[in-house]
């Protein structure tokens, strides 16, 4: 039996091939899950058509998380084709360009409520409106952070915050929805090249940092993430929430 093999999955955050999310896509399919992923816009619509046109049996659904009628609409969808959720992919963050450059002392009161409210806020909805689908089986959600919510990277700045955010959010909604077998966890991937990558200012210079610096010299890959989010989607993770999981070839452990 496949590790995922009957579980219904939710995948939000896959923009091109390149996304961390299609990675996380491509390893729960190969692992026997059944997908629905969304999309954020009618402009993206068009490049998550493409990626996923060979798939059998992939549903595809709009969701802008800063518009709650969108949130409504795909979870009254799923409820009504799916009846349940088994699990929960959160693989999405924006912040103004302007913010992930320069001074941190310069973030206007806007981008910080926009980072924060995409890249953190979005996953205590989506917990919320995901848990009655969830409830009765038990379930599992995922999100994706970074290193620079726990330290300080140059120009990563408002995202770092978010990302700080976005893990105790992840924190308190395991300690919310654990009583219901509901686990929520983190993966912190390493430096990829991606297009939310190229909003961070000198992003090439990370990548070549880690590959010198990093236990493993040398950057990781949207499979290796994926691997990652079977393991925390499937019940070989059963006894695991409120976790952290760094994916970065060991570069978190590394001092000087
Ligand atoms: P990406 O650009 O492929 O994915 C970001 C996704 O966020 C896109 O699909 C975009 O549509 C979505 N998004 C932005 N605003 C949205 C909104 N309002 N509603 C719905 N979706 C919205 O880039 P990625 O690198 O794959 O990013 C995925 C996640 O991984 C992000 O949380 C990112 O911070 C995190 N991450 C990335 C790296 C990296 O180096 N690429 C490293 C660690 C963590």
């Amino acid at each position: 039996m496949q590790l995922l093999e009957g579980k219904k999955i939710l995948i939000l955050g896959i923009a091109n091939h390149r996304s961390i999310a299609w990675g996380i896509a491509q390893a729960c399919i190969n692992a026997g899950a059944q997908i629905a992923v969304t999309y954020q816009s009618e402009r993206l619509k068009v490049n998550v058509e493409k990626v996923t046109k060979d798939l059998e049996g992939v549903t595809l659904l709009p969701c802008d998380v800063s518009k709650d009628e969108e949130l409504e609409a795909l979870f009254s969808h799923l409820k009504e084709t799916w009846g349940h959720l088994d699990g929960l992919v959160h693989s999405i963050a924006f912040a103004n360009r302007d913010d992930l450059k320069g001074g941190f002392t310069d973030t206007s009161r806007d981008g910080f409520a926009l980072a924060n409210d995409i890249s953190a806020y979005s996953l205590v909805t989506l917990a919320k409106h995901a848990r009655p689908l969830m409830q009765e089986r038990g379930g599992s959600i995922i999100c994706m952070s970074y290193l620079g919510g726990e330290r300080v990277f140059k120009n990563y700045n408002m995202m770092g915050v978010a990302k700080a955010a976005l893990e105790m959010s992840a924190k308190y909604l395991a300690a919310d929805l654990g009583p219901h077998q509901i686990r929520v966890n983190i993966v912190s991937p390493g430096p990829i090249r991606t297009l939310a990558a190229a909003g961070v200012s000198g992003f090439a210079s990370i990548l070549d940092h880690v590959s010198e610096t990093a236990p493993l010299r040398r950057n990781i890959s949207q499979e290796e993430v994926g691997k990652v989010g079977v393991f925390l989607l499937s019940d070989l993770s059963s006894g695991v929430t409120a976790e952290t999981i760094h994916v970065d070839a060991g570069f978190h452990a590394i001092g000087m």
